[in-house]
This record gives C-alpha cells, structure tokens and sequence, in this order.
C-alpha cells in the first residue's frame, strides 16, 4: 500500500539527536561548526532588498547556471550549455532524486557501491527499480570493476558513484574512471555521479569528475552541493549537470517536483562564484582539520587511512574494544560525550566492520576537544 514501509529515521538524525540529548560533541552528521563568509550573507540580504523575492526560473537562475558553466569548464575542462545543461537545485538531495527518477522504471537494476550515502536506495526503490549492492572492501574501500562486469545484466540501467565517497573517504583515480567509462558505454548505461565533495581532495591527489572524462559524461549525470562547498548546509543549494538529452528528462521532474529553487540565495551565489577563491581554499582548510583530528588520534588504538576527500574520517576502533558499531557509537556519545556515525548503517550489507565515521569540519577548539575524549577511551 505504502511504497517506502521500512524506511527509519536516518542515522545521520539519529546521532545529531542522540548528541543534543547528552550534550556531546557532533562529530556524527556531516555539517560544520562554523559559519560560512558573512560576505556571502551580505549578498544574500541585498539580493532579497533588490526584490529578488519571487520565483527563480524553473531551471535556475541564468547568471548563476553561467557562473557554475565556468567553474566546470575551469576545473574540468567540460562544457556544459548553462541554457540547456545545468538546473539548481535544492541541495544535492534533489538533484539526485530527479536524476533518478528521470530515467529509472519498474525492474531496472540499479549498481551502487557499499557501504553508500543513505539516499540512493529508497529512491531506486521508490521508482520500482532494484540496489545490485557492491560491497567496497577494507581497508582501502576501491571499487572492483571486474565485480562490477560479472552483475551486470540485460535489466542494468544505472551505476551510482559517489566520488569522493561518503563515508569511506576514497577518491576515483583516473584508471577507475576510465573503467567505469568502458563500462557504462559498452552496457549503453547511465551513471550518477554524486560529486558534494569535490572541493575537498587532499595530498594533491587528482580528482576526476565524471564530466572530465569526454564519453563518460556523455551519459552522466553530476549533482553537486554548495551547502557543502559553502559551509552551509541549512541553504539546501545544489545543482546537476548532464548532457541536454539527459537533462531535458530530468527538469520534466524537476518542474514538476520543485519547480524552482530559492531565488536570492541563486543571486548571492552567482556573485560569490565570481571569484574562485570561494571554493580553491577549501583543501587546505580540510586536509589542516583532517591532519589535526588524526595527528591527536596518534597512540591511541585508533586507526586510520587518512581520508582522501570528503570531510569524514572513518576510524577502525577493532584494536580497542570488539563491541559492535552501534552499541560503541551509542556509548560513545552518552557517556564519553562524542557522537559518530556506525559505519554498518551505511552499509547496504549491515556488514559489522569496525568502524566509526567523524565528521572533522568542525573548529579547532571542537577537534580538540573530541580528540582529548577519544584518547581516554
Ligand atoms: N550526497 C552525499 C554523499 C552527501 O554526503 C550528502 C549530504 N550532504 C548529500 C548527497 C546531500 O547534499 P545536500 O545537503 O546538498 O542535499
Ligand atoms: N550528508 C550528511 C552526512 O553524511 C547528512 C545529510 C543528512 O542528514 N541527510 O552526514
């Protein structure tokens, strides 16, 4: 009768809960503990005292679509046509459900990797499509393309990647891109590629977005989150770009799903991206924070492999207690004061690892404070 019965409350609000109720420090759900540039709320307030108060275009607002064609064009060097190609969002969370929905039908298969963001599967599901899970393996979490080939099947429609992943921290080098690309054209397939932390990519490692690589993002989608790149979650601001053939699907949805997004935080932004150091900056701010958190988990029974992008950390506790995930996490955060992500519910497997997730975009004060909590355990 209803199409999602089983759907609990996520477990980022659970932990962000869990935390308020005890006081403790949230390093569970991924948002920062510090504000975004006030200029970016200055140009905010002037564009709703210049009357950009009504609806946005349905698709976004022009300048704004122009502003993210460039930047797009400048780290990736693709082109994507800000009339035809590019549509706001509300958040990326949007942007991945009409990406879905625009071409998912009943019995499709749908291939995504594990552990994976929580919300891929319920929306495959919503639109009578099925998860083919792949499960990522630690401690280096890669993707297998060879298991990949072997579940493919008549009924494949869609590859998901997120990329730099969430939780796991892994970033796609240019030879996994490369076979993804063999596959998805080869199986004439579509990929969405959620992209939120893009801006985050450290050690100079490289980053390929799926629209870097020329006959990929012929048949991809990418979402993208400026609440991510920006600092500021709460804005819900994102977008997608994908091929017109792709993208005329996906504002069918959209029109009908948002219709458009709000319109003078689109103006705000446009001015902001004008310049880009807005979004250079943000390695080297992440990778300190990351260094920071990891540096003051040293000696402790902790380990890690230092994230590659994203801001979480994901922690292997199995040295310390063999406690599940869960129970760990809970305690952590009642008694000890630290709230953390348990990595086995953003498993598609419920795989029982040994790990926990910190969300490191937080002050230095807040890290340091988590860290001296995390050493006494
Ligand atoms: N994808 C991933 C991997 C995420 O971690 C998040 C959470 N920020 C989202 C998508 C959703 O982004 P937004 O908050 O912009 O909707
Ligand atoms: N993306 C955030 C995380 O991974 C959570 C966003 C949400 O709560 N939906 O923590």
């Amino acid at each position: 009768m209803f199409k999602l019965p089983e759907k609990p409350e996520s477990i980022f609000s659970q932990m962000s809960n869990l935390a308020a109720q005890h006081q403790a420090i949230n390093l569970s759900q991924g948002f920062p503990d510090f504000e975004g540039d006030p200029y970016l709320t200055e140009l905010v307030i002037k564009a709703m005292q210049d009357g950009y108060n009504q609806y946005a275009p349905m698709a976004g607002d022009l300048g704004f679509r122009e502003r993210i064609s460039a930047m797009v064009d400048r780290l990736y060097g693709a082109q994507y046509d800000p009339n035809a190609e590019i549509t706001i969002s509300n958040g990326a969370t949007q942007a991945l459900f009409c990406a879905m929905a625009s071409v998912l039908e009943k019995g499709d298969e749908v291939i995504v990797f594990s552990p994976a963001y929580d919300s891929y599967k319920p929306v495959v599901e919503l639109f009578g499509a099925k998860v083919v899970a792949i499960p990522l393996k630690p401690p280096h979490f890669r993707p297998d393309w060879g298991a990949v080939t072997n579940l493919l099947t008549t009924k494949t429609k869609m590859i998901i990647i997120n990329n730099p992943h969430n939780p796991c921290g892994t970033v796609l080098s240019l030879e996994d891109m490369q076979a993804l690309e063999r596959i998805v054209v080869e199986h004439k397939l579509w990929l969405l590629s959620d992209e939120v932390y893009a801006h985050m990519v450290f050690d100079e490692v490289p980053f390929y977005s799926a629209s870097s690589l020329p006959e990929l993002a012929k048949r991809s989608f990418v979402a993208a989150s400026f609440g991510k790149t920006f600092h500021n979650t709460g804005w819900k601001m994102g977008y997608c770009v994908a091929p017109k053939l792709l993208m005329d699907e996906y504002r069918k949805v959209h029109e009908f799903n948002a219709y458009c997004v709000n319109h003078p935080m689109q103006k705000a932004m446009a001015t902001y991206l004008e310049e880009p150091e807005t979004y250079l900056g943000l390695p080297a701010l992440f990778q300190a924070k990351r260094d920071r958190f990891l540096k003051g988990l040293q000696g402790t029974g902790f380990t890690a492999t230092p994230t590659q992008g994203t801001y979480f950390q994901v922690l292997d506790y199995t040295a310390i207690t063999d406690e599940n995930d869960i129970d760990l996490a809970i305690r952590l955060t009642k008694e000890l004061g630290v709230a953390s992500i348990p990595m086995s519910r953003l498993d598609l497997f419920g795989r029982q690892l040994g790990y926990l997730r910190f969300c490191f975009a937080k002050k230095d004060e807040t890290l340091g404070k988590a860290v001296a909590i995390l050493n006494a355990l």
